[in-house]
């Protein structure tokens, strides 16, 4: 990569156009004075696009006519254009391929728990995909999810993961991860009322720490309220990592108590280092460590995403070393989140097999750790984690 990372970046990799949902509040009134309107125009544009997730300036009737091309070209370009639509779990669970404008492609998922779809889908209600997993006043058992991706491809090159297989291609702007949440909201049916994402999970392709700046933007349009961002409740919002360590660090100093997950998959160095390459760079101590620390600074209770791979991370011993490694860091700050492993095409690995999935979980909760298995919506549409891969599609 050494000589080769000097070439010029090919053409069709271009940089995503600028869109309203990349600017902050004042950077909006900049760009509406720019255009030759008012600057209250800023906050009309906000409410429409965040609020009402609408970006068609032609049915902006509180907008000038004459102003409407101007914003049009400059505040809305159209950032995904929608290739694909898969519908699984009887319409609970919606994949959406996305094509975005130099030609890559990215995934997500809309999810339903619990509510007129999601309860006709066996054990939907009782199980959570990303953030907690038991249903509470945070996480309430009617939530409508949608899964963003954060990059085209990925780079941490997890061998078990359909986007580490792909490389990676770009980071997303904080509009086209924004513009994702925006899409979805717009597809919930009526009858749940308009914009009613609940919950956004960062788990979709990409690593969203490897994309630092436009994820925190994204955070920003997703917690910030109206008119400025859609006003989420950052607790509904889970950002997972495969742990980037000094990003972790960073995220906890944003003031923006989201859910951080973090993908452990394995209690010691040996089995880590092969599973989640990154481990070489920042081992499992310290990355516990880390993710300590971010409960201590945001309150936020952290999730250990743990995909269970038949005899290669499932063994008894490897539950209790992950128990006492949490336990060793307090109590209350932590759950873990085991999930049968998804295999992607071509894979040498699979899932654990129930009995010892039960064995794994038993052991964890019996060490006194929170611990709930990970719903696997979307299987038979590669929607479940750690199967998009849009490049393929
Ligand atoms: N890069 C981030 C977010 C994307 S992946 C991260 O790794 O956390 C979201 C979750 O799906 C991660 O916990 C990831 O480890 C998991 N995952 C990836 N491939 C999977 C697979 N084949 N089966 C089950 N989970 C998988």
């Amino acid at each position: 990569m050494t000589a080769f990372s000097l070439d010029p970046v090919p053409a069709r990799r271009g940089k995503p156009p600028r869109h309203l949902a990349d600017l902050t509040p004042e950077q909006r009134r900049e760009a509406v004075i720019a255009l030759g309107l008012p600057a209250f125009r800023a906050d009309q544009l906000s409410r429409q696009y965040f609020t009402r997730h609408n970006a068609d300036v032609a049915t902006m009737t509180d907008l000038p006519a004459a102003a409407r091309a101007g914003v049009a070209n400059e505040l809305f370009p159209r950032l995904l254009n929608p290739v694909r639509e898969m519908v699984a779990d009887g319409g609970a669970t919606v994949k959406s391929l996305w094509q975005l404008g130099d030609g890559s492609r990215v995934e997500s998922v809309l999810m339903r728990y619990g509510s007129t779809v999601g309860s006709e889908v066996p054990g939907a209600a009782s199980v959570a995909l990303g953030a907690e997993s038991d249903a509470t006043d945070e996480q309430p058992a009617s939530r409508v999810t949608v899964c963003v991706s954060s990059q085209a491809g990925c780079g941490m090159a997890c061998p078990f993961c359909a986007t580490g297989q792909l490389g990676l291609t770009r980071n997303l702007s904080t509009a086209e991860i924004v513009d994702q949440v925006v899409a979805a909201s717009r597809a919930v049916p009526d009858d749940q009322g308009p914009g009613r994402v609940s919950n956004v999970v960062f788990m979709g392709m990409g690593e969203p720490l490897a994309n630092y700046a436009a994820v925190v933007g994204a955070l920003h349009r997703l917690t910030d309220p109206a008119p400025a961002g859609i006003g989420m409740s950052p607790r509904r919002i889970t950002v997972s990592t495969v742990g980037l360590v000094p990003r972790i660090k960073q995220l906890s100093g944003e003031g923006m108590a989201v859910t951080l997950a973090v993908s452990l998959h394995a209690p010691d160095d040996e089995a880590r280092d092969e599973l989640v390459p990154v481990n070489t760079r920042w081992k499992v101590a310290e990355l516990l460590d880390a993710a300590r620390e971010y409960f201590d600074v945001t309150g936020r209770r952290v999730s250990i995403e743990y995909a269970l791979i038949r005899d290669v991370n499932d063994q008894g011993w490897r539950a209790e070393l992950l128990g006492r490694l949490l336990n060793e860091r307090g109590r209350g700050w932590v759950h873990v989140n085991p999930i049968p492993l998804n295999p992607t095409p071509g894979s040498r690995w699979t899932a654990s097999r129930p009995g010892v999935e039960r064995a794994f979980v038993n052991a964890l909760r019996a060490a006194g750790i929170p611990t709930t298995v990970r719903d696997t919506r979307g299987r038979d549409i590669d929607g479940a984690c750690g199967q998009l891969a849009a490049a393929e599609a």
